[in-house]
């Protein structure tokens, strides 16, 4: 049997910098620490830091007064940074440079008169940070469905530009897809930014080439991370059997591996620890 574990997989540079600069927080003793929202969509490490003393809140409202907070990877809605100065609140601001260059785009596009389309997940924490950026004058677009309500409001708002950005963490041909589609709806000046992170970029495309080659397909990563999720779905596209798990305990991994296979690939998403995949490794290696 032979085994590959993808060159792209695991923690990207934003969430190891997320996780590094949390624990340097932790390890100089700094009181009152809280963390808007789960650090990473990593269960083990969440544990930890919680163990560590870090709070999780969703909401800064409900951070007390004069206590610290970290801002995760993520990035969030501007109004988080004028409630926090309002409580006199320490913002540790750990937003992904990536992340803080796509809101940059928003708040220059907002200013030069565009209406923005924000290409990414309604619902993702990334996406509601980068609305805030964007302003009234946008709208999201997660689906083809999505297209026809955006250009209308476009239409209502009297703008005469339009400027496309994504969630950094978007998929790739989906993306492609939703801007040709724009494009041959309207009929005034796009300007589109690319802003999927090139760190996801290569992680689907080696997803993409590694689950062509392989009988089974196994990708490791947080179920309620979207980037993980994604590359599931691109996994089953390519091979039939593939399999997303948290660790190796994962019942799936333990029933899957009862049959035999010829090659396996493995990848993980952005904030799956090496640790995890080795683990991984090892438990397939051993049986
Ligand atoms: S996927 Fe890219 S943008 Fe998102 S945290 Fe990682 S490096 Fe930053």
């Amino acid at each position: 049997m032979e085994l590959i574990v993808g060159k792209t997989a695991g923690f990207c540079f934003g969430v190891k910098n997320a996780i590094n600069k949390t624990y340097e927080q932790i390890n100089s003793n700094i009181k009152n620490l809280y963390c808007l929202g789960e650090l990473v969509h990593n269960e083990k490490i969440v544990k930890d830091i919680t163990k560590s003393g870090v709070t999780i809140t969703d909401e800064i409202t409900d951070v007390p007064n004069n206590s610290n907070v970290i801002i995760r990877a993520h990035g969030v809605n501007p109004k988080v940074y004028d409630i926090a100065q309002g409580k006199n609140i320490n913002i540790i601001d750990l937003t992904c440079p990536k992340v803080a260059k796509v809101h940059e785009f928003a708040k220059e596009f907002a200013n030069n008169n565009y209406y923005i389309f924000l290409i990414a997940e309604k619902e993702h924490p990334e996406t509601i940070g980068t609305k805030g950026f964007c302003g009234e004058k946008s709208s999201v677009i997660e689906e083809l469905e999505d297209i026809p309500n955006a250009i209308e409001c476009f239409n209502k708002s009297n703008l005469e530009k339009i400027a496309i950005i994504a969630q950094t963490t978007f998929g790739v041909d989906k993306f492609k897809t939703i801007v040709e589609e724009i494009k041959s709806k309207v009929n005034c000046e796009i300007d589109i930014k690319n802003t999927i992170c090139n760190a996801t970029e290569y992680r689907q495309a080696e997803t993409e080439e590694l689950s062509k080659k392989v009988d089974l397909m196994i990708i490791i990563g947080g179920k309620h991370s979207a980037n993980t999720r994604r590359l599931y779905d691109i996994s089953c596209k390519n091979c039939t059997q593939s399999i997303l798990i948290q660790n190796k305990d994962d019942n799936d991994l333990i029933q899957t591996m009862k049959n035999e296979f010829d090659k396996i690939g493995i990848m993980a998403g952005a904030s799956t620890p090496g640790e995890s995949i080795d683990e991984v490794v090892e438990y397939i290696k051993n049986i």
